[in-house]
């Protein structure tokens, strides 16, 4: 779209104010909103200014002045608000117009440049297929000492610590969400208006579906689509189910762990290379139909997969998630069948465009541009350098790898588990990601420097509920 298009949908629409939106580092949108009056073409080329010392990771009190420039296709007439709006993404420019480096969507954009630059491919596409809960009530205590949450269900009686009164029954037995249908699941209606609004948007909707988890689990699918496209559509996934959520009443997380002892929340990410029309991935009758460039992609993810999973699951709880038993993956191998595995090869009804594989580890605490980047990066220097995951150990593993013998197990790698260590990881092995200067060596000391102060020490530093069971009488 152009500023005029713009301007014209302004006024055929009735739009009152204009939202411009950009992403912090961590992945949080923020926005500064005008009236429409105030808007004309040389605002919409030339964005607005705002103050980037208080954004999570961008700069310091002394060089805080920035500007949001729009990207006029991100055009989207929220649904949200009581007067007419009108949000736009935006990318960050320092006051000399200059694209600022720890703009994550730039990371995000320079990835897809060098990608074309690289001769290997013209298009990375990216399928993120997102779970988040539903609650009914969330409680937290959010003084410094702070260490304590509630969280409240009515599709479960169970992991809610609260006491029932009368009430209609047909609750979602432990594990058992996928996929009974109404009065069982509660939650078929909200999840409706989601995909309508989702539609609205113009987003293309691919299926809905209750999750695994007892307490209010949901998914919504939507289409794949180039890297930079597919980061934005997520954030503004995001935005209108949160959003949907709280008119219900409600509140969507999209946190990777909230309840201990049910399935956790991820962000399965499909991903596939096309030259021009011509799918890179595909090759009939090997393994999976997977071609050789496809296998050293898989071999760059898995052999750089500790440093990816510092972008792709960057929180504390995201390893709450990655443990055995609940459908996250907990092996550094490939598979095509196999949910323990991190990544899967989908072989059901797969065609030679459809060809894709899914790196199962991310979920949703990912800042999309700059985990789609990280993939992506970690994908091409595996097939620069001909990483052959088969060589290095990492698979294929058909099997149930839960019922492999003790040897057979000793083999495979595990996910690492912790923030700690992957930022650790991180620290050691980010070479690939700076090639083309996709990635700068500022934006990952200061990504790992905001995880480890704003996140992992405040975490160390508290003491948690289960120490008072476990010490309080020793
Ligand atoms: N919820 C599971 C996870 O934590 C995935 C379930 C599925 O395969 O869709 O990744
Ligand atoms: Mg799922
Ligand atoms: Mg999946």
């Amino acid at each position: 779209m152009t500023a005029k298009e713009i301007l014209q949908l302004i006024s055929e629409k009735g739009i009152e104010m204009v939202d411009f939106r950009i992403v912090d580092v961590p992945g949080r949108q923020h926005h500064v909103t005008v009236p429409a009056c105030e808007v004309d073409e040389d605002m919409l080329e030339k964005g607005v200014a705002f103050d980037g010392s208080s954004i999570q990771g961008f700069r310091s009190i002394e060089e805080s002045d920035m500007v949001m420039r729009p990207d006029l296709t991100t055009a989207y007439v929220d649904a949200f608000t009581a007067h007419p709006t009108l949000d736009l993404v935006c990318d960050v420019y320092d006051p000399q117009g200059v694209r600022y480096e720890r703009d994550p969507r730039f990371v995000a954009q320079k990835a897809e440049a060098f990608l074309k630059q690289s001769g290997i491919a013209t298009d990375s596409f990216f399928g993120p297929e997102l779970e988040f809960f539903l609650f009914d009530d969330v409680r937290f205590d959010s003084s410094p000492q702070g260490s304590f949450y509630a969280i409240d269900s009515s599709e479960a009686n169970w992991n809610t610590g609260k006491d029932e009164g009368p009430n209609l029954a047909y609750k979602v037995k432990q594990k058992g969400g996928y996929f009974p249908v109404q009065p069982t699941d509660s939650q078929h209606d909200i999840r409706t208006e989601m995909v309508m609004e989702l539609m609205r948007a113009g987003i293309r909707v691919e299926r809905h579906h209750h999750e695994v988890a007892t307490a209010g689990q949901a998914e919504i699918n939507f289409r794949f689509n180039t890297l930079t496209a597919t980061a934005d559509t997520t954030m503004l996934y995001k935005y209108i189910i949160r959003n949907v959520a709280r008119k219900y009443g409600k509140v969507a997380t999209f946190m990777p762990k909230p309840l201990f002892g049910d399935n956790g929340s991820g962000m399965h990410v499909h991903q596939s290379l096309f030259n021009g029309d011509t799918p890179l991935f595909y090759e009939e009758g090997s393994y999976g139909n997977l071609s050789q460039t496809a296998l050293y992609y898989i071999g760059g993810i898995l052999h750089h997969a500790p440093a990816i999973l510092a972008f792709s699951n960057p929180s504390t709880n995201s390893f709450k998630r990655l443990v055995p038993g609940y459908e996250a993956p907990v092996n550094l191998v490939f598979s095509k069948g196999n949910r323990s595995a991190a990544v899967r090869v989908p072989v059901a009804a797969v065609t030679p465009k459809a060809c894709r594989i899914e790196f199962r580890t991310p979920d949703c605490t990912a800042n999309p541009y700059v985990a789609f980047a990280a993939m992506l990066m970690a994908g091409l220097d595996g097939i620069r350098n001909k990483i052959d995951p088969t060589e290095l150990g990492y698979g294929p593993v058909d099997k149930n790898i839960y019922e492999l013998s003790g040897e057979e197990k000793l083999n495979i790698r595990s996910v690492p588990g912790s923030l700690g260590e992957v930022l650790a990881a991180l620290e050691a092995d980010h070479e690939f990601l700076l090639e083309g200067g996709v990635f700068t060596k500022d934006f990952i000391q200061n990504w790992i420097d905001l995880k480890r102060t704003t996140e992992l020490e405040p975490m160390n530093l508290r003491p948690h509920p289960l120490e008072f069971q476990l010490y309080l009488d020793l």
